[in-house]
């Protein structure tokens, strides 16, 4: 009797890549038909209770950029990528049973939106239904964390050293190999455009400082740009600060935030570019970048639903206001500190804003006009393109004090416009509107 083909269903969440994708190269090597889907999920589209949108514009074209690069790949290696607008935990099921599929594989999350996502999905699977969950956004998998999470330090020197001291790296996941053409489906549903999801459409702001498109595609090609074309990954220690222009930093941050390339691939990419080149501080604190990401990931793991707590991991129990008129002055760019102004324009005309800038207009939030921080995160998480669960709250948190910032801070945001921007380039190319 002929043995029954295993089906791999591939649910692809922030993991839009194929390169180094454990879930993917799982399934291509133990199965015998492997087809991927991904769900535009209508609960991202929708406007949350502060009256904005979860997802604006700009993280929406660079996810449908990215999804499509994600079939176009994925179809050359013969797998069909499954394009849904619907919940996961409606659509998958429909698609285990229509395709009688095995197990599915998919990238683990365990911040509150998405387990409760998973929990739903596996109550409409089949009982004992097998969901094989990888971690695979980490730059340090914790198996491989010497630390337990529960003892996961406040402070991220002391996680970052003795990860550097007794953690490796993992190496990258060895390539894809194709599937037989004949598993391809016929039928793989409409990725949909800004205009289906709700948007307009619109170009990029000519002065932005992330005019990229998503995909694996373009973030290898900035990375190959950034490391290996121009090295200006060789003084990124003394640019990193910037404000203007497109490779003051990496802007590795949407496609990691959104899979399209892991951190791995970059770190194994500066490991080359130090053997190839040279090795000095620049090339080092990239990786010590990557580092913060991964500490705020886990520190959400530890800390789970509190990151979302007013009082935050600290359990602090500052006085917030909660005007949404005052509110709206900093959203809008609309405060008296033009510096602060000119990061929020930014951040509203391009779903771009700084590292410098992102701490300088959060501390203004939180510690000058005293209003709840979460609600900044909240609009961060609309706008920013790289929105990432854990880089947001983590951050959020740490500048307003209720987080990980042993110093505890408050920003000047006067000096810091004369130090990081003293001929003010910056605040005149988001200030002086009627130029462009
Ligand atoms: P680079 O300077 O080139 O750094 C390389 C990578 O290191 C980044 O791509 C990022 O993955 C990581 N990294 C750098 N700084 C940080 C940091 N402070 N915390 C965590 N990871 C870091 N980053 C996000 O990816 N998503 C967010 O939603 C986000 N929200 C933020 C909110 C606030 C209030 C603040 C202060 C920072 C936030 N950050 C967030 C972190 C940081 O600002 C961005 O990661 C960085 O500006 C992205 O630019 P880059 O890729 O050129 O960074």
């Amino acid at each position: 009797m002929q043995e029954k083909e295993k089906t791999a269903l591939v649910w692809f969440r922030n993991d839009l890549r194929v390169s180094d994708n454990t879930s993917l190269a799982e399934a291509v090597s133990s199965y015998d038909r492997v087809i991927g889907v991904y769900c535009f999920d209508p609960r991202h589209f929708e406007y949350t209770s502060y009256g904005f949108k979860k997802t604006e514009k700009f993280r929406a074209r660079f996810l449908i950029e990215s999804v499509k690069e994600l079939r176009t790949s994925l179809r050359a290696l013969n797998i069909s990528l499954v394009v849904r607008i619907d919940m996961p935990e409606t659509a998958l099921p429909k698609l285990v049973s229509e395709l009688d599929v095995d197990t599915i594989f998919c990238q683990n999350e365990w911040t509150q939106e998405e387990t409760e996502v998973t929990n739903e999905l596996r109550k409409n699977l089949p009982e004992n239904f097998i969901i094989r969950e990888t971690y695979d956004q980490f730059l340090y998998h914790p198996d491989d964390c010497p630390i337990a999470i529960d003892n996961i330090p406040r402070v991220f020197t002391a996680f970052r050293k003795s990860c550097e001291k007794q953690a490796q790296v993992r190496p990258e996941c060895s390539e894809t190999a194709a599937m037989d053409p004949n598993t391809l489906l016929a039928e793989d549903g409409r990725i949909p455009d800004l205009a289906s999801l709700g948007y307009k459409s619109f170009k990029t702001d000519i002065r932005s400082a992330f005019p990229f498109r998503g995909g694996e595609l373009s973030a290898t090609q900035r990375l190959e740009d950034y490391f290996f074309q121009t090295k200006k990954l060789g003084y990124y220690k003394k640019t990193r600060n910037g404000l203007v222009g497109v490779d003051y930093s990496s802007k590795f941050s949407p496609w990691l935030a959104h899979g399209c390339i892991s951190a791995r691939t970059i770190y194994w990419a500066v490991k080359r570019f130090e053997q190839q080149h040279y090795k000095n501080q620049s090339t080092y604190w990239l990786i010590f970048e990557l580092i913060w990401r991964d500490f705020f990931k886990y520190i959400s793991m530890k800390h789970g639903n509190n990151i979302f707590k007013i009082g935050g991991i600290l359990s602090k129990s500052y006085k917030w206001d909660h005007s949404i008129e005052r509110f709206n002055e900093w959203a809008k760019g609309q405060t008296p500190e033009s510096f602060v102004n000119a990061n929020m324009i930014e951040l509203n005309e391009t779903g771009w804003m700084s590292n410098r800038g992102r701490q300088n207009v959060a501390s203004y939030l939180t510690r000058n006009m005293n209003i709840d921080w979460r609600i900044g995160a909240a609009y961060f998480e609309s706008l920013l393109i790289d929105y990432d669960v854990h880089s947001n709250y983590g951050d959020w948190m740490y500048v307003s004090g209720v987080g990980n910032d042993p110093r505890d801070r408050k920003f000047n945001v006067r000096l810091q416009a004369e130090r990081y921007d003293a001929q003010n380039k910056f605040q005149n190319l988001w200030l002086q509107k009627t130029l462009f």
